[in-house]
This record gives structure tokens, sequence and C-alpha cells, in this order.
């Protein structure tokens, strides 16, 4: 059997994370089973699906570098991939499903459903329809559609025994059907709900396991029961465990960030988001992948749907900026700025183009994201303010910090401008230390950081100062100097 597998958002907001981890790990099941992945756009809420929401969303997946073999965009032989445009097959099956008594036609009107729901809480009672339209005649239904009052479509639910059905993570799964409520199957506006939709077009495209998240274990006797209406074989369910905030709640907006388009804004790269995802996954996968030429590829091939386990995977967002840093490192220098470039970096006008890579070079390894790039560097350009406080430590009182100052001008001024470079100025530096100063360097170093860079880190300082150049360097040296009076 061909391995089919999809994922299927609703575009009905920012692309979310969740969908990017979903979608990664039916991708992989698809490609690992020499299968096909397919995008479905689940747009039945006509209210809250926009245009927008499904371009950002596809934009996001193509951006971590992940492909459809069919789907809205690209076509395919199962089509039409927007549920927005099937209408007419859901109201087929739907016909169908009259037809066989599997479903009946509900009059009741949202007065009468808001009545039962606060009954049924004042009795704590779970939320459910309470049959009432189940037992109509066929006459009285035929009368209520002739006279076109407002209606909806619901399924039959067994009265009573349990629904069994196979989860590929979890084992068997059994939940009574008294608690599964007669779910309406077609709206009032002749629109399916996602039940009936899903379950019709995960058959029609011939999806062969339906991996999502866990948060639709509950609508699972639902769906086995549609396929059992319809004599359809089901696909195997595999329901992943929800992404989680670090305290364990469930992944949300308020504790994290959740736009796949917040990340790349600032300055993630699409592989480390997506190194981070499949960790999430499959948590031994870290150390190995990080060599992988084509990291998709290496993901899919030691996929395995049973590596995933269950306990709730942290979307721990230091982790995802560590490992970013790391990929960030492993790009050559030319790969950094041209990425640096692709993000929308721009270069301050008043640091020279010769210095750039220099620059790049130096400070690839002390950022995590694209972002940090900008804020590190910046004191080329301009060298921020900086006050006496910022210049001292408790170990370093202005009287000893105005002779390191000075005596570091009066030793770097005697070297000769073709001479100005790292190791050279390092060497005088660490001589005035010892020699001059009677400290060890360690002791100055933050004094000169801070004078030359304005921060106590940054990108390393006889570096810095090189590209600076002597003038600029020693200027700031004197600035310092002057603000320590
Ligand atoms: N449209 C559903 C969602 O947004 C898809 C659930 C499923 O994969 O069945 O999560």
């Amino acid at each position: 059997m061909k391995v089919r597998t999809r994922v299927a958002p609703s575009p009905t907001g920012d692309p979310h994370v969740g969908t990017a981890y979903v979608a990664l790990i039916n991708f992989c099941a698809a490609r690992k089973g020499d299968g096909e992945f397919v995008l479905r756009i689940e747009d039945t809420d006509r209210a809250r699906s926009t245009q927008a929401s499904e371009a950002a969303i596809l934009d996001s997946l193509h951006w971590l570098g992940l492909s459809w073999d069919e789907g809205p965009d690209v076509g395919g032989p199962h089509g039409p991939y927007r549920q927005s445009e099937r209408s007419a097959i859901y109201r087929d099956h739907v016909e169908r499903l009259l037809a066989e008594g599997h479903a009946f036609t509900c009059f009741c009107t949202p007065e009468r459903l808001e009545e039962m729901r606060v009954a049924q809480q004042a009795a704590k009672q779970p939320p459910h329809y309470d049959g009432h339209c189940l037992t109509l005649e066929p006459q009285e239904v035929e009368a209520s559609l002739a006279a076109r009052i407002p209606h909806v479509v619901r399924m039959k639910i067994p009265p009573e025994g349990v629904c069994v059905f196979e989860d590929e993570l979890r084992g068997r799964i059994e939940i009574d059907w008294r608690s599964v409520d007669m779910q309406v199957l077609l709206k009032s506006d002749g629109l399916p709900t996602y039940h009936l939709a899903n379950v019709v077009d995960d058959h029609l495209m011939e999806i062969t396991h339906v991996i999502r998240g866990e948060e639709w274990v509950s609508s699972a006797p639902k769906h086995v029961l549609l396929y059992r209406y319809f004599g359809w074989e089901p696909p195997r369910f595999a329901h992943l465990p929800l992404l989680r905030n670090p305290d364990k709640s469930k992944l949300s907006k308020r504790k994290n960030p959740t736009s796949i388009l917040y990340y790349r804004e600032r300055g993630f790269l699409a592989k480390a988001v997506l190194h981070f995802l499949g960790s999430l996954a499959d948590s031994g996968n870290d150390d190995r992948l990080f060599e992988a030429h084509d990291l998709l590829l290496a993901m899919w091939q030691r996929f395995d749907v049973h590596h995933i386990s269950l306990g709730g995977p942290v979307f721990d967002t230091s982790k995802l900026r560590w490992l970013n840093g790391q990929h960030i490192r492993r790009l050559s220098v030319a790969q950094f700025l041209e990425t640096l470039g692709e993000w929308g970096f721009v270069w301050p006008a008043s640091v020279p183009a010769e210095h750039r890579e220099h620059i790049a070079r130096v400070a690839q390894s002390r950022i995590e994201t694209l972002a940090d790039f900008s804020a590190l560097i910046e004191f080329f350009a301009e060298m921020p303010p900086v006050s006496k406080a910022d210049l001292l430590h408790e170990r370093l009182q202005a009287g000893e910090a105005k002779s390191a100052l000075d005596a570091a001008r009066k030793e770097l001024a005697s070297i000769p401008e073709g001479e100005w470079h790292e190791s050279n100025i390092g060497a005088h530096l660490k001589k005035v230390a010892e020699d001059v100063l009677k400290m060890r360097f360690r002791d100055v170093a933050r004094l000169y950081y801070v004078a030359i860079t304005g921060s106590p880190t940054s990108v390393p300082l006889f570096d810095a100062m090189e590209i600076l150049g002597k003038s600029e360097s020693l200027r700031r040296l004197r600035t310092a100097l002057e603000e320590l009076h």
C-alpha cells in the first residue's frame, strides 16, 4: 500500500508552529513510505477563513522547505484541494447518509438549542443534542423542508456501546458512544462541518494515514462511524501530542509566539526552525543533524512515527534560539552574508563595504538570531554613549582606568597605519597592561571593550579596533578618558 498523508490547515489566522510541526511529520511519513503528501485547505468556516491566511500558511511551509505533491497551488488528481470548492461533493454524501438512515434532518431553532444547553449545564450534564428531531416522521420532515424551515443535518450515533479504534501511537482507544454527540454534518448554510468534509476528503483523496493533533482524539469516533456508514476502509490514525509551553500548559500565544512569521521576522533560519520542530517529534535527533547537507532529507530518512513520544513536547524558545545560533555558526561567511541580505538586513551606510566581511566573520559566532546582528554591530556605525559607571567596575577605580586609557592611547599611537591589525593591536594592549599598568590584561579588558564598543561583551576587541581603524579607535579611547574626568 502506498502511503498518502496530508496536512489540513484551516486558514483562520497566522501560520501556527503546530501546523508546521504536523506538516513536517506528515511530510516525513509520506517520504519514508515512498508515498505522497497532500496539502488540503479546510476552509469550511467561511466567517473566519481568509485568503491572506491561506497564502501565509503555504508561504511559511515553503519557507521551511516543505513541499507537497498535491495541493491548492500545485493541483493534483484528487482536487480541488480547498474545501470551499467541494460543496457539491459533501452535499451528495450527506444525501447518501440521509437516504440510508445514518443521518437526520434537524429543525431545532437556535433558541431551543440554547435552552437545552442551559438546562444541561444546570443539570451538570455535558452539552449534547437531545435527539429531538431524531424521531420526526418523514412527512413532517418533507413538510418542513417544503416550508423552507432552516435546518441542519446531524449524524446518528449508536445509543450505547463502545467505539474502539487503534491509534498508531496510543494503541487501542475505547470511547463510550454515549459521550459522542449527534454531530452536525451539514450546517444551515448548506456547508459541511469539519467532521463530514474531513472524512469525505480523506477517503476521496486516498489518505492512508491520518496524523494530526491529539485534540482530535475525541472526534475520532464520529469519523470512524462515518467511515462505517459509507462502507469505507478507515485510514490509520496517529494523534500527536500537543506542543506545550515550558510550564507544560498547552502552547498558547500568550506565553510563546506561535506564528511561523514571527520567527522568520525575528531572524530565525528556516533550517533551525525545521530542526527544532523535528526535535520535538523525535528527541534523539539533535546532534547528527547539524552536519546534514540536506536537513529535511536526513530527517525523513530517520523518521519513524513510533519514535514520537507521547510526553508533551515542550516548545522551548531558548532551545530554539540556541539551535539557531548553532546553525548560524555553521554557515560560511559568504552564506552568512547572503542569509543576512535575504532576511532584509541593511548595512549602515557608514560601515565601509570593505569591512563588512570581517565584521560578519567576527560577529557570526556571537549571535543567536539574525536580528541580534544589527544590535551587535551598531557600534561600528556609531559609538553609543557611555557613562563613567559603564567604564568602571568594582575592581577598577577611576584613577586606574584613566591611566589604562591614557597608556593604551600612547602605546597604540606608535603602531604605524600599515601595521594596524588585530594581532599587533592585541600584543601592544597586553604589553601596556603588563609592563606599564602592572595588571593582568583581563582586568582592564572590560574597560577597553566598553570604551571601544560601548558594551562589555561584543565582537572580539582587537578585531573591532582593526575594523574601526587607528584614528577612530584612538578617538574612542580619548572620549572615554574625557568621560572619566
Ligand atoms: N482542519 C483541522 C485543523 O486545522 C485538521 C484536523 C485534521 O488533521 O483532521 O487542525
